[in-house]
Parts: C-alpha cells; structure tokens; sequence
C-alpha cells in the first residue's frame, strides 16, 4: 500500500503574485523611480490609518516643501501641523517631526536601512521598521498590514479574516521567496488586500493565485468581529475642529474662539482641548490663549 504524505501546507505562489503586481499595481506617486528613504517613510506615517486618496496630494506637496528629513527638522511644529491639513491622527505629524530631528541630527540626514535601527526611531513601530527597510532599501523581511494579514488568512489557513497575533511575522516570513523577488512579493501582497482581497467584497475573479484555501473551501464565515469606526461625534471629530481652528490662525486665539468650533457637548470640547494639549499639539500662552505646538509664544 502507497504511503500516505503529509499535504504540504498551503503556500502562495510568489511567481504568480510577482507577475500580476508587475502590471496590476496602482500608479502611487511615493513607488517612482528616485523617490528617497525619507519620502518612503513619509508616505508609510500618512497611510496609517489614512487611505491612499486623501495621502496623495499632502504626501507631493510635503515631499516638495520638504524633501529631506533635515528640511523637514528645520521647520516649526505648527508649519509640520498646518501641512499635515486633514489627514487625521495629528500626532502622527508631531512624531514625524520629530523622527525627522533625530535622523538628521544623528544619522546623517540618512534614513537607517535595518530594522533594529529603524525601530529606534520616534514614531516607528513593528510595520513601518519593516514597510521602510522593505520598500526603500530591498530589504527581505515580512512586512504586516491588516491587508497582508487577511490575504495570508484566506489564501494560506482558509479563513476569511484573522485579528493580530504575534505570529504573523514569522507566518508572513515564511511565504517570502528566497531570491531578489522577496521585496516585490511583500508590495504586491499588500497591493492584492488593498486593491482585490479586499475585507468586505473580495473580487476572486480577478485574483492572480490559483490555489486559495479560503476559496477551495467554500468561504467559511469568519469569526473575527471588525468593529466599525465611527467619526461623528467622538473625540476625534472634535480634537480636529479645534485644531482646524488654530490651524487657520498664525496668532494664538482665545477660549471663545475655540469654544465655537463645538457647541454640542462643551464636557466633550474641554476634554478634547486637554487631550490636544496633553499630546503637545497644542499650547497655552502666558495671557490664556491658544495655539498650534511653537506657536504660543
Ligand atoms: S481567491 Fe479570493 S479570497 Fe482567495 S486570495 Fe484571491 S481574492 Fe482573496
């Protein structure tokens, strides 16, 4: 009798991923030939949490303005404020900011290539270290978003999500084709999430594997419980009216000022005002009034 084999444990074909990213990848201003480190890692900042769209024409117009970390050090906290505009999140552009100080006055004005370094850095965790070592130097290292994470869920363990884990490094590093292909695998997994694998809809007949454990198993309904992420009316909403507010002033403002941006819930308002002060995005003066973080003397 025929020994049985052990099935070998679903992968994803590098081969069939490389070629479809070769020309189904989107036209993205920050994957130009002679764009720097520095640009990549801006674009990375932007697109947490931030879609493409909206990074777009922030991420040219900074990248103009600014087009190198000791550039972008040199300019003042609120002119980083100002620029980053609606993207969201603020701290993100404060941290930015200050990532640009440290490689300027440390690294040479060099963005470090490893990921040890990289994770040094003020504002750059477990995904950027990777996204930026990755995407700017060619390095072969698993690089983890929730769209990888998904597209590796349903191809590789057949399901049709999966919530972060410690081993989705290690999980993602060994699907990572040993050659030179490895950085272009690790953009185009990403591209496929963003782009075909997407959470709600997935558009399989436009898929470029020919194996996905998720499909050949008649999609199991997943487990994984996605909350959706309201924005009105939460503190978000509100930290942003009052930072539009001193955004569109370059001299401090007063408390009645900023109290009109929200007159919904003045409980809310004052907590949002504290947190925005907390987080150094925002400065009291000597005299009481309000304004963007170096803008308040
Ligand atoms: S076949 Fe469908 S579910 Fe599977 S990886 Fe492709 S798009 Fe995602």
């Amino acid at each position: 009798m025929p020994d049985i084999l052990p099935e070998a444990p679903m992968s994803i074909d590098s081969g069939e991923l490389v070629r479809w990213y070769a020309h189904a990848q989107r036209d993205l201003p920050w994957r130009r030939p002679g764009v720097s480190a520095w640009q990549i890692l801006v674009s990375e900042f932007m697109l947490q949490q931030t879609p493409v769209a909206r990074v777009e024409p922030i991420w040219l117009a900074w990248i103009d303005r600014w087009p190198t970390p000791s550039a972008t050090a040199a300019a003042g906290s609120a002119e980083v404020l100002r620029a980053w505009g609606k993207l969201g999140y603020p701290r993100r552009a404060k941290r930015l900011h200050e990532c640009a100080v440290v490689i300027s006055a440390e690294h040479g004005d060099v963005v470090p290539s490893d990921v040890e370094t990289l994770l040094t850095l003020p504002g750059i965790g477990a995904y950027t270290a990777r996204a930026v070592a990755c995407f700017a130097y060619g390095a072969r290292v698993p690089v983890v978003d929730t769209n990888v994470r998904r597209v590796v869920a349903r191809a590789v363990h057949g399901r049709a999500d999966s919530a972060a884990s410690v081993r989705d490094l290690d999980d993602v590093a060994a699907l990572l084709p040993a050659d030179a292909t490895a950085p272009t695998f690790s953009a185009a997994l990403m591209e496929l999430g963003a782009t075909v694998c997407t959470a709600r809809a997935p558009r399989c007949g436009l898929c470029p594997l020919s194996r996905c454990q998720w499909r050949s198993s008649g999609y199991p309904a997943g487990t994984v419980v996605r909350r959706v992420q309201r924005y009105a009316g939460t503190d978000r909403q509100v930290r942003g009216k009052l930072l539009d507010v001193l955004r569109d002033n370059s001299s401090p403002v007063t408390r009645a000022q900023l109290d009109v941006a929200w007159l919904t819930d003045p409980a809310q308002r004052d907590r949002a005002l504290d947190s925005l002060l907390v987080d150094g995005l925002v400065e009291q003066t000597a005299d009481g009034r309000f304004a963007l973080a170096g803008e308040g003397d």
